[in-house]
């Protein structure tokens, strides 16, 4: 499929809608407007016309806008016709498009293929085009906030700053592996390693920032643990504040996953509710079990939910000493409305290694707290600033740079050091950073990414 070809696309949601919006992006599209309207369009300028077929039959009404190229969203000339939304007119608007381009070899769009034209003709950078996807799935207002942040450059900006002092330091490097006399002296002459820990901490920062970021793209994964009959369904139901799961005053009752999307604050979360975790000889309850435990190892983390009635249960030990050790556990004593005041001052204030609150979610006590409680363990701590939104795949490259950067460090720390092993790590950790906004990336990430967004966008 030709990538120079013009595309055009339906750029609104699939269904019924006030308005619907054809997009057209090409080189040179002033043949299309002609063969479309008769007539020239002028740029940026909204041009309310009838929308004909080829027989000069009216398909629709509505607002024709020409950006020329390069300012437009792709750099290449852009039409978009703004007719009414329903599905049928805008399948026919599409259909006389693709008739009035055939001799430019107008076709259909693959899906991101607008914004991957955007992207190779340096109106956005991956890291920004990545941000037009996640801005239109963003789920909640903080997400759809901080894919702005990364829309307008704040993110790109950062890593290419970043960038831009690593290969400085790296052109002091090469400089002095010209001229090997002088190699002892680099270090200090350059406080090599001062600018170096400068650059180790600034990619820190970034670090810290993106994980924020890329808590709120990708949301919290919070598992609702422990025996049946502890109060989980009602627990799930509480933050869910509808019903969602099944509450019944029979055990084993919750047999397979019930995932729950739920914000505190903005942050998305992922509840799921497990089920109950006892050793049962019903085969369905058993593999619900089995699923149990691996959402468990996959989770940011742990609520252990138990009776506050029984809070020295055995089974509950049981359970305590199978939970992976590399996820938070926050314990959880609910019931507590069915306690006398001393039964609740006798609850356990503290164990170890996990956090400890008394809650009920029938009658709502202790909620907030735990609603506070889960962010902050979770590791949700976005300081002052907002966070620009990331993905997984820019913490990976942020973390290989860090990795790249840290030996780059014992090399300048060694006794003989060895400056071209120093330059070299420099160069690597250069290229992951570059990897982020796309400047050497396979056309294979950048296919994986592109497709990955809607046709039109
Ligand atoms: P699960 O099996 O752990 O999911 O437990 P459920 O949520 O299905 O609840 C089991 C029973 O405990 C139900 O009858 C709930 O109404 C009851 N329950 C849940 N939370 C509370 C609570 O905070 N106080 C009281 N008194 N009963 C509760
Ligand atoms: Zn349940």
């Amino acid at each position: 499929m030709s990538s120079s070809s013009p595309i055009v696309a339906i750029a609104t949601a699939p269904g019924r809608g006030g308005i619907g919006v054809i997009r057209v992006s090409g080189k040179e599209l002033d043949a299309l407007i002609h063969t479309l309207f008769g007539r020239t369009l002028q740029a940026r300028h909204a041009h309310f016309l009838p929308f004909k077929d080829a027989q000069g039959e009216a398909i629709d009404e509505g607002i024709a806008l020409f950006f020329k190229g390069p300012h437009s969203y792709t750099g290449e000339d852009v039409l978009e016709l703004q007719g009414h939304g329903g599905p049928a007119v805008l399948r026919r608007l599409l259909d006389r498009c693709l008739e009035a381009g055939k001799d430019q070899g107008l076709r259909l769009a693959e899906p991101g293929e607008f914004t991957q034209r955007a992207f190779l003709n340096d109106r956005l950078d991956l890291a920004q085009a990545e941000a037009v996807a996640d801005l239109i799935d963003a789920s909640s207002e903080a997400a759809a906030r901080s894919a702005v942040a990364s829309l307008s450059g704040v993110f790109s900006n950062k890593v290419n700053a970043l960038a831009d002092r690593i290969i400085h330091l790296r052109m002091l490097v090469e400089a002095t592996l010209d001229f090997p006399e002088e190699e002892i002296d680099f270090l200090e002459k350059y406080q090599a390693a001062a600018t170096l820990q400068g650059i180790q901490d600034e990619l820190e920062r970034i670090l810290q920032h993106s994980r924020q970021g890329a808590i709120l793209r990708e949301g919290l994964h919070v598992v609702l643990a422990g025996q049946p009959n502890v109060g989980k369904s009602s627990l799930l139901n509480a933050l869910a504040g509808e019903d969602v799961a099944i509450v019944t005053d029979i055990a084993g009752t919750t047999r397979d996953r019930v995932m729950q999307l739920i914000h505190i604050d903005g942050i998305p979360l992922h509840i799921v509710d497990t089920a109950g975790l006892r050793d049962t000889e019903d085969t369905v309850e058993r593999i619900g079990i089995a699923r149990t435990w691996d959402e468990i190892a996959k989770a940011n983390v742990i609520v252990h939910l138990l009776d506050a009635r029984n809070p020295q249960d055995e089974l509950d030990s049981a359970i305590t000493t199978r939970l992976p050790s590399h996820v938070p556990v926050l314990r959880v004593y609910n019931k507590i409305d069915l306690l006398t005041a001393e039964q609740q001052a006798a609850l356990p204030a503290q164990e170890s290694g996990a956090t400890v609150l008394p809650i009920s979610a029938r009658k709502d006590i202790g909620l907030d707290t735990l609603r506070r409680t889960l962010l902050d363990i979770a590791g949700w701590n976005p300081g002052s600033e907002s966070p620009w939104l990331a993905r997984e795949r820019h913490l990976r490259a942020l973390e290989r740079a860090e990795y790249h950067l840290g030996l780059a460090a014992e090399h300048a720390t060694h006794s003989d050091q060895v400056l071209d092993l120093f330059a070299e790590e420099l160069r690597l950790a250069h290229l992951d950073l570059c990897s982020i906004t796309g400047e050497f990336s396979s056309d294979d990430l950048l296919g994986e990414i592109f497709s990955s967004f809607c046709i039109g966008k």
